[in-house]
């Protein structure tokens, strides 16, 4: 069986274009008519390959769509009225979890404490998830249901923040926040259907064809497989995995079972190599404007042990670092692997020229999210000052350098709509260098091609033996 799609024009030159596709694939591409089982008439429409979101959170993309949404807050007051109606609507025994939390906005920058956040709610366990996902605000309940008080120690990785007596006043940060949530119910795997669902719906509104999710197993893996299994949705997604949930301490692999097909594969493992600008808690090179220098969530070494273990294992291994200190440790990670090519960079927000000159010569890829300039200019001015924060994300830089770079928006943390990203990215916010902007036409290179050609995906082009994952454009 064959569909001829007949009469596109390609986005690039406007020049007319018939595709013939076979069992979701295109098998011959022509300007003039081809024989076909079935035609579908695009009626001159402008065509462009979908766009490839490579580094997002689909799973809590879905969640977060039903959780309390702060992103309109600048003062705690605004919080306070949002908590307070959100409370009287949620059944007492249920915990009440925002997101888009971000004390940066605020004028003096403080934060909620778990005290007042208890009384907004009248008792219910609360938690506010900073918007950066690297942090979050426990109500007074919340902390007692997780077990945290004065005695408690901090995990590793991870700082439970405390008042003048040691008591803890509801901000965790990194490995801390999952002593909180862990105590709070977690989806069935029931709601985690319907959450993937919502959230290929929203994915497809935006044109994003295909997209990876890079915490997978956060909740509980097979019940994350089985739903991805079971929502069967359109969109094309591929699981990075949590490294935890994949290997013991001592690196035994476990066994895990997985439904494959051309829409749904594991595409890697996840690890974290440092923090959040926004929390102040990417390990960065000098101090922080707010103080500190970040931190790192393993020590090299033990970084270094468990990409090795991921590497030998064959997958792809993907570490989130945004900080200048983290991005040496996670190359000299990969670097140890033998095959620093065949992994990701997550982020990379600060890269000194030496830096983007290393990655070129190791041939690893980067991903980027240019949307967080837009969201986040604040709480990076804040944090780094005006001299530093100007030089985030130097897309232009790595395109010109050669690095192989894609851009994603790691949604929920941002909107995720790419047109936002592709147009920060081509004309960086008020406040950043304007030199790291890339073209209109490079930027959807780059949020299409070249994230399916680091993951070693068939789409991205719309070129014969590719999936035929186009979108509409006028
Ligand atoms: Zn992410």
């Amino acid at each position: 069986m064959t569909t001829l799609y007949r009469n596109a024009r390609d986005w690039r030159d406007g020049a007319h274009v018939n595709f013939l596709v076979r069992e979701g694939k295109i098998v011959q591409k022509s300007s003039n008519h081809i024989e076909c089982d079935e035609v579908v008439d695009l009626n001159g429409k402008t065509v462009m390959p979908g766009i490839f979101d490579c580094h997002m959170h689909v799973l809590n993309a879905g969640l977060d769509l039903s959780a309390l949404n702060l992103h309109d807050c600048n003062s705690r007051s605004e919080i306070e009225e949002l908590v307070r109606e959100r409370s009287a609507e949620t059944p007492s025994g249920q915990w009440l979890l925002a997101v888009h939390y971000d004390a940066n906005r605020f004028p003096d920058g403080r934060d909620v404490h778990a005290e007042e956040l208890d009384e907004w709610t009248g008792g219910k366990p609360a938690i506010l998830r900073q918007v950066s996902g690297h942090a979050c605000i426990a109500s007074a309940t919340a902390l007692k249901m997780a077990g945290i008080t004065k005695s408690s120690i901090d995990p590793s990785g991870g700082r439970i923040v405390r008042g003048e007596c040691g008591e803890p006043t509801g901000l965790l940060e990194e490995n801390a926040m999952g002593l909180v949530y862990s105590a709070s119910p977690k989806p069935t795997r029931e709601r985690m259907i319907e959450a993937i669902r919502l959230a290929a719906e929203s994915l497809k509104s935006y044109g994003i064809t295909a997209t990876c999710d890079m915490s997978t197993g956060q909740y509980n893996l097979a019940d994350e497989l089985a739903a991805y299994g079971s929502a069967n949705v359109s969109t094309r997604i591929g699981l990075y995995i949590l490294w935890s949930r994949v290997f013991e301490e001592d690196g035994t692999q476990r066994v895990f079972e997985f439904p494959e097909s051309d829409r749904l594969r594991v595409s890697g493992i996840k690890l974290f190599a440092d923090g959040a600008l926004g929390s102040g808690t990417a390990a960065i090179y000098g101090e922080y404007e707010t103080g500190g220098e970040g931190m790192l969530i393993y020590e090299p070494d033990d970084l270094k042990r468990r990409v090795k273990i991921a590497s030998d294992a064959g997958f792809r291994v993907a570490v989130h670092a945004i900080g200048e200190r983290a991005v040496d440790i996670v190359l000299d990670a990969f670097e140890a692997t033998g095959i620093p090519e065949s992994h990701r960079l997550e982020h990379a927000m600060i890269l000194s020229d030496e830096q983007i000159e290393r990655i070129r010569k190791l041939n690893v890829a980067i991903t980027m999210q240019p949307e967080f300039l837009m969201e986040f200019g604040h709480a990076y001015t804040r944090r780094l000052g005006p001299e530093r924060a100007s030089k985030l994300k130097r897309i232009r830089s790595l395109v010109d350098a050669g690095v192989r770079v894609a851009l994603s928006s790691d949604r929920p943390i941002v909107s995720g709509d790419p047109w936002k990203g592709i147009d920060a990215a081509t004309n960086r916010p008020e406040g950043f260098d304007p030199s790291e902007n890339v073209s209109h036409e490079q930027a959807i290179r780059l949020y299409t091609q070249s994230g399916a050609e680091i993951d070693g995906w068939e789409f991205g082009s719309l070129e014969v033996g590719q999936f035929a994952d186009f979108i509409e454009v006028n």
